[in-house]
């Protein structure tokens, strides 16, 4: 949902053509102008306010990697890799200010030159000029995919050169990148054919639900969101992951055994134990671990195990499983569940309401405002600030999650395993050493390595 609300389009924006049809929302044109006017200005103004405080943090952030002097904690470590991860987070910081600066810019042009209402009138055109969509509302949602299908390819072509620069500028400059370019077009395209493949149902699914649900749709709706995660959940590693990368077991050996041992001792139920080959494409490394009820798997990148010792696989995988161990799996799914259920709820109570969707160029109303169109526009203006407060409580409810997962490693007994193996990783995705502490609390899921460590170091101490 909220890919689709940051992409990009053509600045030309047309007269809606009068074709009369019945409406599918409910019409209240009594409603004043100045509201909707009102509306429009306020959601360039959220727009520019995030984009501005944003732009704070990464000014901050910037300054923090021209710090010449590394914080205590990582005495022990290379000045030079300290001077690598600066140079590399400025890098990065630079890049993302830019393509930060040109997102916004993009959304606030699109915005007021109605770049939603022109594809919508430039996709009922196509409808009927190739496939016979006489009827607008009757072909809505044959319409909505056609729309979806437009809004995707520009937002593809307009990412492209970002993608393109950060892959093969900054990440080959800093020895991550190891994808050809055919490797990464291919990519591109099989996620653009997955997209039409799992997206185009999904969609036609959801705007039938909601075409049909009546006044509760909403329930409908978030009983189906919640099916269609639990099948992806499911689907994804076992279908859709094994088209980009290749799965292959752990070898028999030592790590295997010590694995199903640490497994065991927790009685988490490990089947099967995968090593990626994630060098494919990055030298960045990690490991994570998916799979319902009794059917668990644990996934290793080929990159993790040439950069760490054994022990400290070990102490990481501690890690992860701490966090299933603490709920933390489950509760992230509820939450989004709920999630879910909040934003469609709200969703429902403005569905109706003709004058949001005027304020944005929808203001023809002989027209039924399209479901799909309402559905953007209420994730980019109402939800996008109530998006922004949850997201932010999501971090910091992340951050305590990490917290908690590094002393259940470290009352397993690994704790100098799992410093170690952390900062060896730190070191090889040379990760910022020093962030800026607002910088870290908007944006980072993971708490600062330095103060990982501290963490544990404290524990340490207690126990001694
Ligand atoms: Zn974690």
């Amino acid at each position: 949902m909220d890919r689709w609300t940051s992409l990009p389009w053509t600045p030309f924006y047309t007269q809606q053509s009068a074709n009369a049809s019945t409406s599918a929302v409910s019409v209240d044109d009594q409603d004043s102008p100045l509201l909707a006017y009102w509306s429009l200005a306020a959601t360039v103004a959220f727009t520019i306010v995030v984009y501005s405080f944003e732009g704070h943090l990464d000014a901050r952030q910037k300054i923090s990697y021209q710090q010449t002097s590394f914080p205590t904690e990582l005495e022990t470590t290379l000045q030079a890799k300290f001077r690598s991860a600066q140079t590399y987070g400025l890098d990065k910081i630079n890049f993302g200010i830019l393509a930060g600066t040109y997102d916004t810019a993009e959304s606030v042009v699109f915005l007021l030159l109605g770049f939603l209402p022109y594809v919508w009138d430039w996709s009922c055109q196509l409808g009927q000029t190739y496939f016979g969509y006489h009827d607008e509302a009757a072909y809505e949602t044959n319409i909505s995919l056609i729309f979806l299908a437009i809004i995707t390819l520009i937002g593809t072509v307009t990412q492209l050169p970002f993608e393109l620069y950060s892959t093969f500028q900054i990440e080959r400059k800093h020895g991550f990148n190891k994808q050809t370019l055919s490797l990464f077009f291919t990519d591109k395209i099989k996620s653009l054919l997955l997209t039409c493949l799992i997206g185009g149902p999904f969609v036609a699914l959801l705007l039938y639900i909601i075409r049909v649900g009546g006044e509760y749709f909403y329930l409908y709706v978030w009983a189906f969101m919640f099916v269609f995660s639990a099948v992806m959940m499911t689907l994804v590693p076992v279908f859709i992951m094994p088209l980009f990368n290749k799965y292959e077991p752990l070898p028999d050996g030592d790590l295997k055994t010590r694995i199903y041992a640490l497994a065991d001792r927790l009685q988490y139920p490990l089947t099967k134990l995968f090593v990626m080959d994630g060098s494919k494409r990055s030298s960045h490394s990690n490991a994570f671990m998916f799979g319902f009820g009794n059917n668990k798997r644990i996934v290793l990148f080929d990159t993790l195990l040439t950069q760490v010792q054994e022990d400290e696989i070990l102490a990481i995988l501690g890690h992860e499983l701490g966090h299933w161990k603490l709920g933390h799996t489950l509760s992230n799914f509820a939450v989004t569940q709920m999630y879910f259920g909040a934003a469609f709820y709200f969703f429902s109570l403005t569905y109706g309401s003709r004058s949001l969707y005027a304020a944005f160029g929808f203001d023809d109303v002989s027209r039924p405002v399209p479901t799909i169109v309402a559905l953007l526009l209420f994730f980019q203006t109402l939800w996008a600030p109530v998006d922004k407060i949850l997201s932010f409580i999501l971090t910091i409810t992340s951050r305590h999650n990490e917290f908690a997962a590094d002393r259940f490693s470290v009352d397993l007994g690994m704790s100098q395993k799992l410093q170690s193996g952390l900062c060896k990783i730190h070191l090889e995705n040379l990760g910022a050493m020093c962030p800026d502490p607002w910088y870290s609390t908007y944006h980072y899921s993971h708490p600062p390595l330095v103060e990982r460590l501290g963490a544990m170091m404290a524990l340490d101490r207690k126990t001694k």
